[in-house]
């Protein structure tokens, strides 16, 4: 096979990747992206898109049970709901499909080459590709790694018969009746609601002594009582021990020392995801580590000239939309324009019932910072467009600096949250004050009014409160 010759290959088609590659060939920049498994990498094909597809139908089936069950204030009826859960992965795959041929097609358009097969670096500017027609061989002036990430494996209980990665759930096509989930992270959490709203009976098995520890307990205590009025079980402080000798349930021991059984169907466990850094050839290389990721520096190098990277593979926030703003800011880069990292904040989205969003400072790290802060903040009991969605749980809060108003950071939780958070990043985007947010004319009835009404309550003047 010939050799090819480019000036920017990028392994992966991940978020980070294929925005990269995207946003270089726009630029003329002659770009090579290699991808072993689908374009759209874990977010389209086993994550983002995925998990909410999944959530939003487990919602749905959850609403048309309760109303079943008469207990919709609203006076809907429904008779006898059922799910096809291999209809719901069907159409779910149908989803993830045409996003992947849509990014497929995509990197087309933007003249990109994409070559299929597993990338290994021969030394830092040559690559070889095992390829399904024999290896094929690249050099590239400049490489980007966005390799990516993959789930932590429990030596207790390795994947495989009833213990399952997130990738495992998300192709269930039937509902267990008992699911054990270790881990109350973000995946635990989002997918083990889903699967209560399913039907399943679930336990969630957490090692600390708390639900979703990047976030406060203001925060969670919503997502805490839907869980309880869902019948899940949280035991928190309780550490696995593997599977029973008939491989019938989950051993665990609570924190004050209690032997725990958890007959469990499906295990699902999910404990966080580490970066892949193993497996392309980082032994030929001379790349700096930090910690277990890739080390990079504002704009996104890594310790060898022309070789950079983005994504999960260089650290937290483990997220897509971080991997896609280092992608495209690394086109540019290799393009020739003047980019560096320069952004205040990265929002977060725990897509929960309610949901929560955090971009920025949280009351306790702007003080941890040392800063005079003023806090406000405005529930969605007291919003209108709230009560007509049956969404009167959660709050926003605003933290801005005391003695200029300048806001530091948005936190909210709340059913559709999700959509608000771009109006906050782009607060702290635009480096808003209070007053900036406050003076903002917001639509009514909308959920973004309690937006509003937190920068009001921290002036001292909140309106319908
Ligand atoms: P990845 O998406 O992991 O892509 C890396 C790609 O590189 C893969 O396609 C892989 O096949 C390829 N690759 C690896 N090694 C090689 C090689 N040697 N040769 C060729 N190809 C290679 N994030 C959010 O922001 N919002 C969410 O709602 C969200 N939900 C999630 C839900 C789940 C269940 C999971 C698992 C993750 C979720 N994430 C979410 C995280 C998000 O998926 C990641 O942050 C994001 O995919 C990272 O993008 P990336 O480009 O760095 O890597
Ligand atoms: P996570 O880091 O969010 O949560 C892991 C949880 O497992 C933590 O609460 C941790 O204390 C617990 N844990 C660790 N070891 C344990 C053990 N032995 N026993 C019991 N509990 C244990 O990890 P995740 O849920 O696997 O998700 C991985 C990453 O994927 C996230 O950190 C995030 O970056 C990304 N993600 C993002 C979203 C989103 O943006 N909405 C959704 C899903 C995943």
């Amino acid at each position: 096979m010939k050799e090819i010759t480019c000036k920017l290959l990028v392994i992966g088609a991940g978020p980070g990747g294929y925005v990269c590659a995207i946003r270089a060939g726009q630029l003329g920049v002659d770009t090579v992206i290699v991808e072993m498994a689908k374009p759209g990498g874990t977010c389209l094909n086993i994550g983002c898109i995925p998990s909410k597809a999944i959530i939003h139908a487990a919602d749905d089936f959850a609403k048309t049970v309760a109303m079943a069950a008469g207990k919709n204030a609203m006076g809907i009826k429904a008779d006898n709901p059922a799910i096809d859960l291999a209809k719901t992965m069907a159409w779910k795959d149908g989803i993830t499909g045409r996003l992947t041929l849509g990014v497929a097609g995509l990197l087309k358009k933007a003249g990109v080459k994409i070559v299929v097969g597993r990338a290994k670096f021969r030394d830092g500017k040559t690559v070889a590709v095992e390829t399904e027609t024999g290896e094929q061989v690249i050099r590239a002036e400049n490489i980007v790694i966005a390799t990516g990430s993959a789930p932590v494996e429990l030596p207790m209980l390795p994947f495989g018969g009833k213990v399952v990665s997130s990738t495992g759930a998300l192709s269930l096509t039937e509902v267990p009746a008992r699911l054990a989930v270790v881990g109350a992270g973000y995946i635990g959490l989002e997918l083990g609601l889903a699967f209560a709203k399913l039907g399943s009976k679930v336990t969630i098995v957490e090692a600390l002594d708390r639900i979703l520890p990047l976030y406060d307990t203001q925060l969670t205590q919503p997502v805490a009582k839907r869980l309880a009025a869902l019948g899940v079980e949280v035991l928190l402080g309780t550490k696995v021990k593997g599977l029973s000798s008939n491989g019938e349930a989950l051993l665990a021991e609570t924190g004050s020392g209690e032997e725990r059984r958890i007959a469990a169907d499906k295990i699902l466990v999910t404990v966080g995801r580490k970066p892949v850094t193993e497996g392309w050839g980082r032994e030929e290389l001379e790349l700096d580590m930090d910690g277990r990721f890739l080390r990079i520096d504002e704009q996104c190098r890594t310790s060898m000239r022309g070789i950079y990277a983005v994504g999960d593979v260089t650290g937290e926030p483990m997220l897509a939309h971080r991997a896609m703003v280092q992608g495209e800011m690394v086109a540019e880069i290799v393009s020739g324009k003047r980019r560096s990292w320069d952004k205040r904040a990265i929002p977060a989205v725990c897509f929960t019932d309610p949901e929560i969003v955090s971009v920025g400072l949280s009351p306790d790290e702007a003080k941890a910072a040392g800063r005079e802060i003023k806090i406000g903040q405005f529930p969605f009991s007291t919003n209108g467009r709230a009560m007509t969605l049956s969404a009167e749980e959660g709050f926003v809060r605003v933290v801005a600096r005391a003695d200029n108003h300048l806001v530091l950071g948005i936190q909210g939780v709340g059913v559709g949250i999700s959509e608000l958070s771009a109006a906050f990043s782009l607060a702290i985007e635009m480096g808003a004050r209070l007053e900036d947010i406050a003076g903002t004319i917001h639509a009514h009835p909308t959920q973004s009014e309690a937006f509003a009404e937190a920068t009001l309550k921290a002036l001292g003047h909140a309106l319908h409160i």
